[in-house]
């Protein structure tokens, strides 16, 4: 596992142009991935470097980069993948709760530009996170 100012560097140097990221490698299965759910819309899977018992991802297949750039147009989808990671959280047997995390831009420690919401559980979290 990497340390958390290892996240934050990686986030600080991550390319935030237009350009496809990892997880369109990811929705088109040119790489693998470990599934856990997938519909029309999105894609869940665990989180390669898993900073929680349970870490797992929900990210739109569409590639939009970040939250600062969904609009009015994707208010549906983003109540959708919100909706998933609940289930996906339900299915996986997080009954005592879990944290959702959106890192938004270099402040926010996003590292990869295609939106995705972190799902985190099966430890007790920490607040205020860092
Ligand atoms: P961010 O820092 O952008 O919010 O989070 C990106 C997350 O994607 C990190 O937690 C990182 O471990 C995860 N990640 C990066 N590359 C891959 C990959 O190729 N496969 C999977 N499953 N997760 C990845």
């Amino acid at each position: 596992q990497s340390s958390g100012s290892d996240e934050v560097s990686k986030a600080q140097n991550a390319v935030q142009s237009g350009t496809p990221t990892i997880f369109s490698k990811i929705v088109d299965k040119s790489i693998p991935a470990d599934i856990l759910h997938e519909d029309e819309e999105c894609l869940a899977f665990y989180d390669v470097n898993p900073q929680a018992p349970v870490h797992f991802l929900v990210i739109p297949k569409c590639p939009i980069p970040m939250l600062s750039s969904a609009t009015k147009n994707e208010q549906v989808l983003l109540g959708h993948l919100l909706l998933v990671a609940k289930i996906t959280a339900e299915k996986l047997g997080l009954y005592e709760g879990y944290r959702i995390v959106i890192n938004n831009g270099p402040d926010g420690a996003q590292s990869v530009y295609h939106l995705h919401i972190h799902v985190m559980g099966g430890r007790q979290m920490d607040w205020p996170p860092g």
